[in-house]
């Protein structure tokens, strides 16, 4: 069974986050990581490597950095990578995003495809949506357990007040929802082993993608503007004797907080 799974490039969930004078992200110092819910999918399709055989082959669009994200995924157990690196796709959406994502998964000839549902970052919960529909693939998102069979599969989806078993043939598209897998911490004889799996190359020009049609002249989704959340405020100590101070906290979380 080939498992290819999409993995993308984040920053560290513990960065503190700051915006530059032009209201962009600041990334200066920032620490990149692979992004949790690609790590979910990498996990998933290492246990089926271990399940089923084959192979999982990682694919990554990101620069010259992102390959210490896929060395990562290497060391924790796949076997080989595809990274698409050039400087047109600087300023692509996520359709674009989804379009080179598409020529290079597609050349692996994968039985099964993996992502996260969204990423910690842009988090638009779009790209992999979208390469379904490139793909002309079936596609069932945010799951938490895939259940493979003969050449179809089964995968749950929690819904707020239930789950939901939804059925596809392969090959399809799932995208990880928290819970999906818990990744492993990548042993040292992983790590050493990692350095030498293959990693292969890719500008748009190898993939017969127009670098003109990507880029942000042709991005179908433009960002007006980032803004930070406001700073939380304060605590309140509420004092006194318990009889009135629970009361005055009872008439607190009504009034001003709203919460019960
Ligand atoms: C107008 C515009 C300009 C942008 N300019 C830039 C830019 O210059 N540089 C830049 O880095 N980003 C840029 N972005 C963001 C970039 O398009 C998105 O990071 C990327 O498309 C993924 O979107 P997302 O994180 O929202 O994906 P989501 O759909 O939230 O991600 C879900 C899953 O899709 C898969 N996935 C997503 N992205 C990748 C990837 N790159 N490789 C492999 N798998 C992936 C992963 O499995 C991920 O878990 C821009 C976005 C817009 C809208």
């Amino acid at each position: 069974m080939r498992i290819v799974v999409c993995m993308k490039q984040t920053f560290d969930t513990e960065a503190k986050i700051a915006l530059t004078a032009d209201g962009l992200i600041d990334s200066t110092g920032v620490t990149l990581v692979v992004d949790p819910y690609s790590e979910f999918a990498v996990e998933k399709g290492i246990q089926f490597k271990e399940k089923f055989g084959g192979e999982v082959v990682i694919v990554c669009i990101g620069d010259t950095q992102a390959e210490t994200a896929i060395r990562q995924c290497m060391a924790m157990g796949a076997d080989r990578a595809v990274i698409v690196t050039d400087p047109a796709m600087d300023g692509s959406d996520q359709s674009a995003t989804a379009r080179v994502l598409a020529k290079a998964v597609i050349s692996q000839e994968p039985d099964i495809i993996l992502g996260g549902f969204k990423s910690v970052d842009s988090g638009s919960a779009q790209v992999m949506l979208r390469l379904a529909e490139i793909l002309n693939l079936p596609h069932v998102n945010v799951v938490t357990n895939i259940e493979i069979g003969e050449g179809k599969a089964i995968a749950t989806r929690e819904l707020d007040d239930g789950v939901e078993l939804v059925e596809v043939s392969l090959p399809a598209i799932f995208t990880a929802q928290q819970g999906l897998a818990e990744p492993r911490y990548p042993s040292v004889k992983g790590i050493m082993q990692a350095k030498k799996k293959e990693l292969k190359r890719l500008t748009l020009a190898d993939l017969d993608i127009d670098p003109t049609s990507v880029g942000p002249a042709n991005a179908k989704v433009k960002i007006h503007g980032l803004t930070l959340p406001a700073p939380r405020k304060g605590g309140r100590i509420i004092g006194g004797e318990i009889p009135e101070a629970t009361a005055d906290l009872v008439k607190a979380l009504r009034d001003e907080a709203k919460v019960i």
